[in-house]
């Protein structure tokens, strides 16, 4: 298991998005949002993609549900292709990319902002692309879509700034 005071001194030289082909992070469904939401899992306690996509596979999803996973240390790892509906938000899956960070409970098991400083630089990073890529996508949290606590944080703090067009 990785601990929250694992995050390598150069994290903020590395680049995140640097083991992931440009081809996965632009989608050839048309899409209009980007759903951020975490494990549930408890601070502190590491898992991969492949831990998300056995439980999913476990509860009878054909494959994870989220297109990306962002672990304690920062490390972002490709879950369902982005070209691919997405599991992970009723009623929101067609036009949207799914990304889950690791935590999201406090140690007695309750929602928490369980962000590590790496995982909150890889989502930026992560969500800065995926916008650019898809132009006409918005960022919001899954917790303003249903009835849960999900990503125990304002997705809004990863919204592409506004411009304003020249007049
Ligand atoms: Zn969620």
């Amino acid at each position: 298991m990785t601990t929250t005071n694992d995050i390598p001194r150069n994290m903020t030289s590395v680049n995140p998005l640097a083991g992931i082909p440009d081809k996965a992070l632009l989608s050839t469904r048309q899409i209009s949002q980007i759903i951020l939401h975490c494990s549930a899992t408890k601070t502190g306690e590491d898992f991969s993609a492949a831990d998300i996509r056995r439980w999913h596979l476990q509860r009878g999803f054909n494959d994870i549900g989220y297109h990306f996973v962002v672990k304690l240390d920062g490390t972002i790892e490709r879950g369902r292709d982005i070209n691919l509906i997405g599991a992970h938000c009723l009623n929101h899956n067609r036009r949207s990319v799914g990304v889950c960070y690791i935590g999201g409970l406090d140690r007695a098991g309750h929602p928490c902002d369980t962000r590590t400083p790496a995982q909150h630089r890889s989502l930026k990073v992560l969500v800065d692309r995926l916008c650019s890529n898809h132009p006409l996508a918005t960022v919001h949290g899954h917790r303003e879509f249903a009835a849960k606590a999900c990503p125990c944080f304002n997705a809004a703090e990863y919204a592409p700034p506004i411009t304003i067009p020249p007049v």
